[in-house]
């Protein structure tokens, strides 16, 4: 009913650069998205376009099929869920969630005995029940969206004697009670501190689960991606990298960039050449003796990971920290899977639940320039001559001396360092 779909969509202000470069994207009804990238990738332009806060420089927005681009906002029955939740400081929760529902019936767009969509364009043919809160009188429909978002207590209260979760909250009600085809996220938690917005982020995906309302929600943070998503699209510098399931982008990333900013701690980059029939490399797992020489030493690959590298003179390897772990504690079944290497830690940090081992290499001055480059292109102050390790909780390994560690060599990622495509 409510699907978005983004043909070749372009947006470019005065200055003529495309803040939004031939973006294509196709939002099933129903369906959670994420739009996620670092600052500047136009990940708001994109959603304000949507909602029709900024005009379309070319290509198509189609809400349920049908061509939107020159609708006003309101006749497009999407509700924002912005930031600084744009509450009313002056009126009460009940009244900042009745907001829309008066206004409507002022304009006449609202018809309220049967609880029909706001936007007048659209009324009644796409309007929906969410969960309830939809039929009714705007006292019913207020009461219903606040009893679903525990606000019932606070209807009274004005958005100031309210915690960050609970305006965030009124803020949702305000979406809930117009029935709006979408509900569109900017960066709703960003204000938030880190438990609150953890538990926020429980809350979002659970209502929206539970209403089943489309959904495109904009971050920059991955973690929020990972988690809210049913799926993802990635942006850089306006251009859309990949959109999968969270699953998929962390395990099948299509290039460095995606590599880089999907998980936590981020995947570790390591120059590298292939040598053929080496000896010495210990676990190879069958790989007929290929090894990848890197700074923290030569790493055995498979026949099949082998071949995507045959014929690149440099290449880059991609390691999740929690590819790795401390020797000792694998076993025999798993250390197949695998390969065991010497290295030194420079430094442990230990979590509690877990423990990250960092190994610090001397960089020659190539590595250095393409440590350099991969920084520009992933948008980061720089990288470090680092790997960082993902090691268990009981794991005794000590800084500063030589320490075995087993790295998962079959869920190793090769990239060409000049596209930065994934071979793998
Ligand atoms: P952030 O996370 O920092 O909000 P974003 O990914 O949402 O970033 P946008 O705000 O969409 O990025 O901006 C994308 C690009 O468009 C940036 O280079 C930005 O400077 C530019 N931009 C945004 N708004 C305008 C405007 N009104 N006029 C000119 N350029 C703009």
């Amino acid at each position: 009913m409510a699907s978005i779909t983004l043909n070749n969509i372009v947006k470019k202000y005065d200055d003529g650069f495309p803040a939004v470069n031939n973006v294509s994207l196709d939002i099933a009804d129903g369906e959670f998205v994420i739009l996620v990238g670092p600052s500047g990738c136009g990940k708001s332009t994109l959603l304000r376009m949507i909602v029709g806060l900024e005009d379309i420089t070319s290509g198509e927005l189609q809400i349920d099929g049908t061509r939107m681009n020159e609708a006003a906002p309101r006749d497009r029955n999407l509700a924002m869920v912005f930031q600084n939740y744009a509450l009313y400081p002056h009126l009460t929760v009940y009244e900042n969630i009745a907001f829309p529902l008066r206004l409507a019936k002022k304009s006449g767009g609202l018809n309220g005995s049967n609880g029909d969509s706001t936007g007048g364009a659209n009324g009644g043919s796409r309007g929906r029940s969410l969960g309830g809160a939809g039929g009714g009188s705007v006292d019913d429909r207020v009461r219903k969206a606040a009893e679903m978002l525990e606000l019932t207590e606070h209807l009274e209260r004005k958005p100031a004697n309210l915690s960050g979760g609970q305006r965030q909250r009124v803020a949702m009600g305000r979406a809930i009670v117009r029935q709006a085809d979408a509900f569109l996220f900017d960066e709703p938690l960003s204000n938030l501190d880190a438990k609150l917005r953890g538990q926020m982020r429980a809350e979002i995906a659970q209502l929206q689960r539970r209403l089943g309302v489309t959904s495109v929600y904009v971050t920059h943070d991955q973690t929020e991606a990972m988690t809210l998503g049913d799926r993802v699209a990635v942006l850089k510098k306006g251009e859309l990298q990949q959109v999968a399931s969270p699953r998929e982008l962390y395990e099948q990333p299509v290039n460095l960039f995606v590599a880089g900013f999907i998980g936590s701690p981020s995947m570790n980059f390591l120059p590298a050449t292939l040598k053929e029939g080496s000896a010495g490399a210990v676990g190879a797992g069958g790989s007929g003796g290929a090894v990848l020489s890197s700074p923290i030493g030569d790493i055995p690959i498979s026949a099949e990971k082998a071949a995507v590298a045959k014929g690149h003179e440099l290449l880059m390897i991609g390691l999740r920290p929690e590819f790795f772990e401390d020797a000792q504690l694998v076993d025999e079944a798993k250390k197949g899977k695998g390969a065991v290497f010497t290295a030194e830690l420079s430094h442990l940090e230990w979590l509690g639940h877990e423990q990250y081992g960092y190994i610090e290499f001397e960089p020659d001055e190539k590595v250095r320039r393409l440590l350099s480059d991969l920084a520009a292109e992933m948008d980061a102050d720089e990288l470090r001559p680092q790997v960082v390790t993902t090691l268990s909780a009981e794991s005794r390994v000590r800084p500063g001396q030589p320490t075995d560690l087993w790295v998962d060599t079959s869920r190793i990622h090769i990239f060409d360092p000049e596209s930065g495509e994934n071979l793998t």
